[in-house]
């Protein structure tokens, strides 16, 4: 059976991306939906020119439109990751991906409940990671999850049966073009 073609944040692969040199692999996704999932691992902030490891980064401000920020030093990198993310967007396009898992609470790669914080330090839970927030509006109909809810075995489901649609309607759109 042809496998479908999933993006998904790198670290959730177990490649050693994040702020501190390690991964956060999931044996899950990596065992169980790798039998039917190929994936297309994306880290944004390595993929942007960071090194590994960095300084960690989290989103500040409105949380309807939230910066990008070194946690330490105040380093703004909001801007040249959505550049980056539009260059990075149009080469996935090509991807024929069917949904995407991003990795949960990250302040580049997290679809929901991302902490942003305002000006007295205080975190609300309402922000969405600035590479994910720019991939589900170029994707807008894409199947996303964050990797923590898929342990939600409802959301599983369901998401996984969006992706199995979406691939579906890609096969037909091939056989029929
Ligand atoms: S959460 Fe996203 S930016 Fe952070 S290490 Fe994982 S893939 Fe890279």
């Amino acid at each position: 059976m042809e496998k479908i073609k999933i993006g998904i944040s790198a670290c959730l692969l177990g490649e050693n991306v994040r702020y501190d040199g390690g991964h956060q692999w999931d044996r899950y996704l990596t065992r169980t939906l790798g039998r039917y999932f190929e994936w297309v691992p994306v880290c944004p902030e390595v993929g942007y020119g960071l090194p590994v490891p960095r300084e960690a980064m989290r989103l500040v401000g409105d949380p309807a439109a939230p910066r990008l920020v070194t946690v330490r030093s105040g380093i703004d990198h909001t801007a040249g990751m959505k550049a980056w993310a539009e260059k990075k967007l149009l080469s996935l396009a090509k991807e024929s991906l069917c949904g995407f898992i991003f990795k949960s609470k990250s302040p580049s790669s997290g679809m929901t409940a991302v902490k942003v914080y305002g000006d007295e330090g205080v975190p609300s839970r309402r922000g969405t990671g600035i590479f994910a927030g720019a991939f589900m509006a170029r994707f807008p109909l894409m199947p996303v999850e964050d990797d923590d809810r898929l342990h939600d075995p409802v959301l599983r489901e369901n998401f996984i049966e969006r992706v199995f649609v979406s691939h579906r309607r890609q096969v037909m759109m091939r056989n029929h073009s």
